[in-house]
């Protein structure tokens, strides 16, 4: 890696310096003991059906509230996470209590079809994985058809042999499956067809730069286009306005996920939107 950077190895160096910086130090200390403080939490986003106007589904996102820093969002911490290993038992936190939700939200009789639970590379390299989850679910009691695992292209396209075989075990399971910030991870899309997967999400940078660029606008027109030939939910990450939403709803693009129907916000604040139909409660689509 070293010798790759240059002949000094000073780039490589001064990355190595800045990862192991004083914040980020401080960090992983609190991070560490930020469960057993009760610091993390999970924010809800709704997945919308477009032709209904339907919450199917909700992902689940981590949140960290920091006693000094306040509510820090997963980009700065789920890196230090990832490398130093507390990802996996942030990762068996976060499915314990997406399980504890499900529960709630059945018993209320407003239980969305599922709920998207997130996965770091790490995670998805655990050895224990499958065993991990399938513990926590029978503790729970709750069918793993609740549950849809969210994957990002580049995770998958590590090592595709390898990703292959754990996405098998994970669909035998009874899990759903998504393959999450599709369009950003360079995969051969003859990949595709050996992944045992329900759902495509759209990667929320072409989304947001559609349709005013036309570029993006093809890209999305046609992962849209060839999920439908795959037989794959397509939701549509990051829709923020009306354009975007007329745009994406105009390709027949299944589902959507943004800003425009609704922010990450913790589960009591989204009950309105499981209980009444959200056509009588959103702005209507364009
Ligand atoms: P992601 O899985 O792609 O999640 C979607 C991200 O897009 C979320 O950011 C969400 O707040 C954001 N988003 C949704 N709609 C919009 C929109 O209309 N506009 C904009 N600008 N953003 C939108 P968030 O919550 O900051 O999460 C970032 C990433 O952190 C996630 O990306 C996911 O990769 C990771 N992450 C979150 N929770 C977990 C977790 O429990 N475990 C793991 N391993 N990773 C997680
Ligand atoms: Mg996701
Ligand atoms: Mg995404
Ligand atoms: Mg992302």
């Amino acid at each position: 890696e070293a010798k790759r950077q240059g002949r000094n190895g000073y780039h490589f160096y001064t990355r190595e310096m800045n990862s192991h910086s004083y914040r980020y130090l401080v960090l992983e200390n609190a991070l560490a003991k930020a469960l057993s403080r009760d610091q993390l939490e999970i924010h809800y986003q709704p997945q919308i059906c477009l032709a209904s106007g339907r919450v199917r589904g909700m992902e689940a996102l981590l949140r960290w509230e920091h006693p000094q820093e306040g509510m820090l969002p997963p980009a700065q911490f789920i890196p230090i996470a990832e490398e130093t290993g507390l990802i996996e038992g942030l990762g068996a936190w976060v499915m314990q209590r997406v399980c504890r939700d499900l529960q709630q939200l059945e018993a209320g009789g407003l239980r969305p079809e599922w709920v998207a639970v997130n996965l770091s590379p790490r995670q998805f390299r655990q050895a224990d994985l499958v065993q991990t989850y399938r513990d926590i679910l029978r503790q729970g009691d709750i069918p793993p058809q609740w549950i849809e695992l969210e994957l990002t292209e580049s995770t998958l396209m590590q090592d595709v042999d390898a990703a292959v075989n754990s996405l098998r075990q994970l669909h035998h399971l009874g899990f759903r499956l998504a393959v999450d910030d599709f369009g950003t991870g360079y995969s051969s899309l003859s990949h595709l067809k050996n992944f045992p997967i329900h759902t495509l999400k759209v990667d929320r940078t072409f989304v947001q730069d559609a349709p005013e660029d036309a570029n993006d606008a093809a890209i999305v027109t046609a992962i849209v286009a060839m999920a439908k030939g795959l037989g794959l939910e397509v939701i549509a990450e990051g829709v923020e306005t009306s354009e975007q939403l007329a745009f994406v709803k105009g390709l027949d693009c299944g589902l959507v996920q943004g800003f425009y129907y609704a922010r990450p916000a913790p589960l009591e604040t989204l009950i309105p939107l499981l209980e009444t139909p959200p056509r009588n409660r959103l702005p209507p689509p364009h």
